[in-house]
């Protein structure tokens, strides 16, 4: 059966073809580790944790690779402003590599809690600088740059193609000027592969280079990385939507360029994770955290389910209503898993399991439809189907969904059962005793203990108890 996928690059659904013989080359853009990678940015990761499987699925051999930005992302993708990474030391009044060293670890921690498969390579951009200074000096050779009083720059008129993956309108962006740029810029586009120290100050993350004392530019690390660990041209590379117009775009405009080949066949972009109307993004501080999650006693499978309910290609609204809707179709659907699981001793496979799985192969292979496998789960396990027979396609299909359900177990009810109405309240009670309300404090207790839930105050938090 062939996989079918969506390519950013000429808008249409395409039969996968690797460029090698059942294999499948994938870099996926990493975490920038100056924060916690939200819950918006753990969908893009899931997103590519599935298309990872579906391929594995179909047989073929999977190589993926993912970078680690700890150096040179600012915070504007246009080269703007300061370094987040510096920028994020400087707030935890730590080094900044300890933090790249704490959130890199934070995220691995969310990716394994997710069920996330872990790539085969995690490549950090500090440990590829002299990679990244070779492509560098490779454009500089070709004339693909030019120098300023920052930095290198990558003259994006050089390259005739420049902004083909997001059908930019590079003239009405010269003729508008809509974005601000540095008079030394010479297009608007232009983009820098390496940005020198600041004279008066030092930084924490630099290097010598042959163009003085600085360090790379963001998108360099993916150009020099990807083709170090996936050759020059490879088939798959994804990220989240945001990175198409810059990131993914300056990407290919450095690597071809240097390389004279085409970089990559399918572009793949993950949608967002709305909160309200916006995009859920760190740099607006009010994100959540998988931990946060957790605190807040729902399962990661819980955020697992509630992500695969959506396709990967449309936007995505968070609420804790849709969540605990999740919480509740998730737990549903675990109980009876266990109950099928607990009823039978072997699986079966018949004419009608083949019948299910060919159905189930048919959507996850258009695209990676997701939640339509997800409700052919749901219709196998409410159908006529005997309990070996259904026992077969859940551990099947959970291949691809990656609930564990091999592995899973009765959970104890308490544990998962807090609605979040709840945990709200508990929080108000938290916040009134901090700013010494008491009355307050005293007031939500007792409600809490007319909706049957008591809280108890601990050294490192509470713990909430069903009267
Ligand atoms: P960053 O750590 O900012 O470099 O982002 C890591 C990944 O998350 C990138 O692939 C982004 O495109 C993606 N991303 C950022 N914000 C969101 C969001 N709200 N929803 C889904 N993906 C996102
Ligand atoms: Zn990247």
């Amino acid at each position: 059966m062939s996989v079918y996928l969506f390519n950013t690059l000429t808008r249409s659904k395409e039969e996968f073809i690797p460029i090698e013989n059942g294999k499948a080359k994938i870099y996926c853009c990493g975490p920038t580790v100056y924060n916690y990678q939200h819950i918006g940015n753990l969908r893009t990761f899931l997103f590519e944790d599935i298309l990872k499987r579906v391929l594995m699925y179909n047989g073929f051999e999977v190589t993926h690779v993912m970078n680690i930005t700890d150096v040179g992302h600012l915070v504007s993708d246009e080269d703007e402003g300061d370094d987040k990474m510096e920028l994020g030391a400087s707030r935890e009044g730590k080094t900044v590599w300890e933090i790249a060293e704490y959130y890199t670890d934070v995220f691995k921690k969310d990716l394994q809690r997710l069920n996330i498969l872990f790539p085969d390579v995690f490549c950090k951009a500090t440990d590829y600088i002299n990679e990244q200074i070779s492509m560098i000096k490779c454009l500089e050779e070709k004339g693909f740059t030019y120098k300023t009083s920052d930095g290198i720059y990558y003259d994006t008129s050089k390259f005739p193609d420049y902004g083909k993956l997001a059908k930019l309108d590079l003239e009405g962006l010269r003729a508008g000027e809509r974005v601000e740029f540095s008079d030394e810029k010479k297009n608007p586009s232009d983009f820098s592969v390496w940005k020198f120290s600041p004279k008066d100050k030092k930084r924490q993350m630099e290097w010598d280079s042959p163009w003085g004392v600085g360090f790379p530019g963001w998108h360099i690390e993916c150009s020099a990385m990807s083709t170090k660990f996936l050759g020059n041209h490879f088939d798959i590379h994804c990220g989240g939507i945001d990175h198409i117009p810059v990131h993914h775009t300056n990407e290919i405009a450095q690597t071809e360029a240097c390389t004279g080949e085409k970089f990559v066949n399918y572009w793949l972009h993950g949608e967002f994770l709305n909160m309200g109307d916006v995009k859920m993004s760190k740099s607006s501080g009010d994100f959540l955290t998988l931990q946060k999650l957790i605190e807040m006693k729902y399962d990661p499978m819980h955020y697992r389910y509630f992500l695969l309910s959506a396709h990967y290609s449309t936007k995505l609204k968070f609420t804790f209503e849709a969540l605990d809707a999740a919480k509740s179709g998730y737990d549903r659907l675990l109980t009876n898993v266990l109950k099928i699981k607990n009823s039978v001793s072997e699986i079966k496979t018949t004419e009608n399991t083949f019948k299910e799985h060919e159905k189930f192969k048919a959507f996850i292979n258009d695209d990676l439809n997701i939640p339509r496998g997800l409700a052919q789960l749901q219709q196998v396990i409410s159908s006529e189907l005997s309990n070996e027979e259904k026992l077969f396609l859940i551990y099947e299909f959970d291949k691809i969904l990656g609930f564990g359900f091999k592995d899973a177990e009765e959970k104890p009810k308490d544990d998962i059962d807090i609605p979040s109405e709840i945990i709200t309240l508990v929080e108000n009670r938290i916040e009134a005793k901090k700013n010494k309300d008491y009355k307050r404090a005293d007031e939500i207790r007792n409600e809490l203990k007319e909706k049957g839930f008591e809280v108890i105050d601990k050294k490192d938090g509470y713990e909430i108890k069903r009267l």
